[in-house]
């Protein structure tokens, strides 16, 4: 598949996804049956996730409240009469022959996802519905060469259906999305977003249309995505193929594909001449659920910190660029600990510069999360304000001070400079001693500062702080440097 760019230039791509997110709850969607991954199959069944005739279901409140809290958070509509329906459908995984879902009633409608890419900027992409609804079984092909196994634990585990509107323009405005969504429900403690377990799952609609034109080509939907780089070589991939087979003269068929990751390429699981019948009607065991003003407002009084309006702040009044704003506010537990250090630490920036260097590096090398990070918020605060109070060099705390307080968590970092003789040394008749040695072992830098290479100034600087150990203050010993060479001329 060859197109020419000039043909590609010609075209637009058209994305809209679908998501689908586990709930993080302890128990199912409708019954108390356990809610987690890994456990050994069947073994969080009962006659109701069996789907045994007489079992009633009984909603799961907490899933209804993840969906509040997913809706509130895109500035979403929350409904307040929620009816429950059946999407009838045959299948092995499916022993009730239907899923319990919402149809005609999503509980959340419109709102959006924030995102920003190199080629578009910013950007809010709509949400058309968010609605609640329950996972199926699952068939393993894999095992037995014979016959597909079957395993129920994932039966009746609580979703969250996440349907945007076809307002992405570009693979990489998919993949921002995507992560965004990530972001954003890991944020809110309803969803682990780990897509390769399954517990995030996404299918892309993508189809194409001439610059300028009107209306959208036919759509395919690309299923069975398990990464967020997946979802984006599919949607390059496709978007290709669309090109190339309307170039050649051909048709884009309605379509559900599935992608290979192994050779980056789609085929057809089945076409969809005509849409897909569920004979929905609605739920007759579960009673229609209200949602109040007064819970959403109570949903909303607890909402954490969302990861757009730390951004903001962080740009905003903190005066940070974007991309250190992106990297404090990536991980839900590393912004939160950056909350900690800032409030009491003299300046945010500085703050910022300890996060993103020293303390990543530290768990980055370590491989932990920063919940495991020996040091307390308040010490890096310390930290960081002995070095804009003037106490103390950058490098010296960085080099020196900071390991110390590593293998002494407890100990505060002012008393352990202190101990270890790390203090910047400000007096002058100390520094004095230094920059004569300095001077005197160079004299031939001297006459070549003299003659106007200013530029060897640092030369003088290194050695003083070579025979300071780094404890030199480098504002006065570089004054007094400056001082002592054009002195003695
Ligand atoms: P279905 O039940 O067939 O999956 P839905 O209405 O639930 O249909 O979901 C449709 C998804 O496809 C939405 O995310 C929507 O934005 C997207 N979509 C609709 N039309 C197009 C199009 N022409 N190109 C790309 N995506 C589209
Ligand atoms: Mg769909």
């Amino acid at each position: 598949m060859a197109v020419k760019q000039e043909i590609i230039d010609q075209y637009e791509l058209i994305v809209g996804l679908e998501v689908h997110a586990q709930l993080l709850t302890k128990s199912k969607a409708f019954s108390s049956d356990r809610n987690e991954y890994g456990n050994l199959p069947n073994t969080n069944t009962s006659a109701i996730s069996l789907g045994h005739p007489g079992t009633l279901p009984v909603l799961n409140e907490r899933s209804a409240e993840y969906a509040v809290r997913l809706g509130l958070a895109c500035k979403a509509q929350i409904r307040e009469h929620n009816e429950f329906a059946r999407k009838n459908y045959f299948y092995a995984d499916l022993p009730k022959g239907y899923q319990i879902t919402q149809d005609t009633t999503p509980i959340c409608n419109g709102g959006f996802i924030a995102i920003k890419t190199a080629e578009f900027g910013d950007k809010k992409v709509g949400l058309t519905r968010i609605h609640m609804e329950e996972d199926s079984g699952k068939s393993i092909h894999d095992i037995s060469p014979f016959d597909t196994m079957i395993d129920l634990n994932r039966a009746g585990v609580p979703l969250l259906e996440i349907v945007s509107e076809p307002d992405m323009r570009s693979a990489d405005e998919a993949y921002a999305y995507l992560t965004e969504v990530r972001k954003l429900v890991r944020y809110l403690d309803i969803c682990d977003g780990n897509m390769e377990e399954g517990s995030m799952r996404c299918d892309a609609n993508v189809s194409i249309r001439k610059k300028g034109a009107e209306v959208f080509g036919t759509r395919v939907e690309i299923k069975n995505l398990n990464s967020i780089r997946n979802v984006k070589r599919a949607i390059e991939f496709e978007f290709l193929r669309h090109i190339d087979v309307i170039e050649s003269g051909g048709e884009i068929r309605k379509a559900t594909l599935t992608f290979n990751a192994t050779t980056g390429e789609t085929s057809e699981m089945r076409t969809k001449e005509e849409a897909d019948d569920y004979r929905y009607f609605p739920e007759p065991d579960l009673q229609p659920l209200t949602i109040t003003q007064d819970y959403i407002e109570k949903i909303k009084a607890e909402l954490p910190p969302l990861p757009s309006e730390l951004f903001e702040k962080y740009t905003g009044n903190f005066g940070l660029s974007e991309y250190e704003a992106n990297v404090l506010t990536d991980d839900k537990d590393f912004a939160l600990y950056f909350e900690e250090v800032v409030k009491s630490a003299k300046s945010a920036k500085s703050a910022a510069n300890w996060m993103m260097g020293e303390v990543k590096g530290h768990i980055n090398e370590l491989a932990i999360d920063i919940t495991k990070f020996a040091l307390k918020p308040a010490h890096i605060a310390e930290l960081a304000n002995l070095v804009e109070e003037g106490k103390m060099g950058r490098t010296l705390a960085s080099q020196q001070l900071f390991p110390l307080m590593l293998s002494s968590p407890d100990k505060a970092p002012a008393a352990l400079a202190a101990e270890h003789d790390l203090v910047q040394v400000e007096d002058v008749s100390e520094l004095e001693v230094w920059i004569e040695q300095a001077v005197a072992k160079f004299p031939d830098k001297v006459e070549e500062y003299r003659s106007g290479k200013k530029g060897i100034l640092g030369l003088f600087m290194g050695e003083v702080m070579r025979l300071s150990k780094g404890k030199a203050d480098p504002k006065i010993t570089n004054q007094m440097i400056i001082k002592a060479l054009e002195n003695n001329a």
